[in-house]
């Protein structure tokens, strides 16, 4: 009957019939509010699609679980939708997962009126915002993660005019997706716990984290500025900070500040409310693609494009680079690492594709570290992204499997040994196995509930009552599984783990309920890129600085050399930002 009812809606909307009560029945059929369900990143998107007079006239989420910052991407779609009256829209580009989730939420919402989604007469394309073909202000920064971001604020507080370029449809960058935890010496709650600190201990772990391949005199600017710079976002840009620091491996002492929620989203969030405050522009969608010299060298524009058009941006006092690094690049990536191919998925959003690097190499630029890439071992198998379930590891309660029930690393070990292990093992994927009392103990179902949801709706971790059930679901072999862990609980009882010699204390497992979650490392960082002085002007290939060219951020190389300590890259991207802010300003 259902059937029916449709295919004579659509024969009717077909020839046009309309007006006549018989029509008007069937119409009034399709209009009315349905629900719909789909998994989007973070687990169940369900929304409520509204139709009037046969055209969506509006999408409420009611339920959704997705990362912040990027949940932005179904507001884009619920517009794209409305106003074309289609379901066939385009994916918000930088936040796949979340658009399929609810893009499957709101088809699942339109099934239910029983009609072909043919029967909604489109309204045409979206209409794109209308852009000049040329823009003049005293600064362009090219990206609108926290460098850019930044760069942008100081440049303004220093009386210049700016515009910012974002390629993406979201700001943000991987500065959104990070966990936005800022490493500064000194800090207010250091000074509450009575944590000595101090810049030279800071300064000195940098180097030997990179195993002493960083430039010293950016270093030495990193390290003085950093509490400078963590001051700045609390107290000028009203960023938030939980009460607690954590502790990163590589560095002396706790010092790490944790955003609210421990997620980038704070960062991201308040420097986009104080771009607004300052009324900077920001032109998303818009890619820089080409650096503009005078006749002298000086940089004093860029191009970029628009959907089909080209745009030229002046630059009257200069331009910032601060377009991220080149992980989620994979040419680029194998053309300085050849380990770094396509079996290594990434953590980076999809903009990380080393524009900026390639555009200053372009006009002469200096390139510095570009083979230092660093993986992040326990990623998502279909995304990529880091996930933060996994930090029961770093609490010292999880082993890492392979298919075969075996432990095959230190699971404490460095980011790059556990990676690489884990690449050699079956489907080069590791399978992390945690008890009850870990996961209690560590909270991250808590902290981290909703992508511990998307999880266990993606089956990428199983919470089961024995060993032998949590194994068979990954079809690891489960009675190499259950020796593993007895002899890793007999480690556990002697105070020694004869194998991998685990550092820290062992806890044995007890009952269940256990976990399970499978796994593999994702490029996560680039140490390298455009060779910048103190005053984060960009260094040709002679040492000479290019004049009118500014960058911070990850596009920049040699201050993390090998290998970036975890929380610096958010006090580098803070510390470089405003130094070439207040030095394009200039
Ligand atoms: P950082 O941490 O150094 O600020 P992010 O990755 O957070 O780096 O931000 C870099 C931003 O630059 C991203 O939002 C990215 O989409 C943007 N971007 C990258 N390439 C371009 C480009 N060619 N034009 C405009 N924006 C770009």
């Amino acid at each position: 009957m259902k059937r029916i009812a449709s295919l004579m809606l659509v024969l009717m909307l077909v020839l046009g019939i309309t007006g006549c009560g018989q029509a008007q029945t069937q119409e009034a059929k399709l209009d009315g509010t349905y629900e719909g369900t789909g998994v989007g990143k973070g687990g169940n998107i369900v929304v409520d699609l509204t139709i009037k007079n046969n055209k969506i006239s509006d999408i409420a989420v009611k339920e959704e679980h997705e990362t912040e910052g990027l949940s932005d991407a179904m507001n884009i779609i619920t517009n794209d939708m409305i106003e074309t009256n289609s379901l066939d829209v385009d994916s918000v580009s930088g936040a796949t997962l979340t658009s399929a989730g609810f893009k499957t939420a709101v088809k699942d919402a339109f099934s239910k009126t029983g009609a072909e989604p043919s029967v909604l007469v489109s309204s045409g394309k979206v209409e794109k915002e209308k852009r000049e073909s040329e823009y003049t202000a005293d600064v362009i920064v090219i990206g609108a993660g926290g460098a850019g971001m930044t760069a942008a604020i100081t440049a303004a507080d220093n009386g210049a005019s700016v515009i910012v370029l974002e390629k993406m449809p979201m700001q943000g960058g991987n500065t959104l997706l990070s966990g936005g935890e800022y490493a500064a010496p000194g800090n207010w709650l250091q000074v509450k716990e009575g944590i000595e600190d101090s810049n030279d201990l800071f300064y000195n772990d940098i180097l030997t984290g990179g195993d002493n391949e960083n430039d010293p005199k950016l270093v030495r600017v990193l390290a003085d500025n950093a509490l400078a710079g963590a001051t700045w976002l609390k107290d000028e840009i009203g960023m938030e900070f939980e009460a607690y620091l954590l502790f990163f491996g590589g560095h002396s002492v706790k010092r790490s500040l944790v955003p609210i929620n421990a997620t980038g989203y704070e960062m991201s969030k308040k420097l986009t409310a104080k771009l607004n405050e300052k009324n900077i522009p920001l032109h998303k969608n818009t890619k820089a693609t080409e650096l503009i010299q005078d006749s002298d060298g000086k940089v004093v524009g860029v191009k970029a494009t628009y959907d089909d058009q080209t745009i030229t941006y002046n630059a009257n006092k200069g331009v910032v680079l601060a377009t991220g690094g080149f992980g989620a690049n994979i040419d680029m990536r194998t053309k300085y690492n050849p380990k770094m191919d396509e079996k290594i998925l990434s953590t980076n959003s999809v903009g990380s594709t080393g524009d900026g690097i390639t555009m200053a190499e372009n006009i002469g630029a200096q390139l510095v570290d570009m083979e230092y890439i660093q993986t992040y071992p326990t990623c998502d198998t279909q995304s990529g992204a880091l996930l933060y379930v996994g930090d029961v590891r770093m609490e010292g309660r999880s082993i890492l499997v392979n298919k075969e029930g075996k432990r095959f690393v230190e699971e404490l070990e460095r980011r790059d040994v556990i990676s690489n292990a884990v690449t050699e093992q079956t489907g080069g994927v590791s399978y992390m196995f945690w008890d009850e009392s870990a996961m209690e103990d560590s909270g991250v179902a808590v902290t981290h509930e909703s992508e511990y949801n998307g999880l266990l709706a993606r089956k990428q971790i199983v919470k089961a009552d024995t060993i032998e059930e949590a194994a068979k679901f990954f079809d690891i072999d489960a009675d190499e599984l259950k020796k593993t862990v007895d002899n890793y609980n007999q480690y556990a009882k002697d105070g020694e783990d004869l194998e991998f010699h685990k550092r820290g204390e062992l806890v044995p497992f007890g009952e269940g309920p256990y976990y399970i979650m499978v796994s593999k490392p994702a490029v996560h960082h680039t140490m390298g890129g455009v060779k910048i002085n103190t005053d984060a002007q960009v260094i040709d290939a002679n040492g000479n600085e290019i004049k009118g060219l500014f960058a911070a951020g990850e596009v920049t190389g040699d201050i993390h050399g090998t290998n970036r300590l975890g929380s610096d890259a958010i006090a580098d991207i803070t510390v470089f930002g405003r130094i070439a802010g207040q030095n394009v300003a200039k």
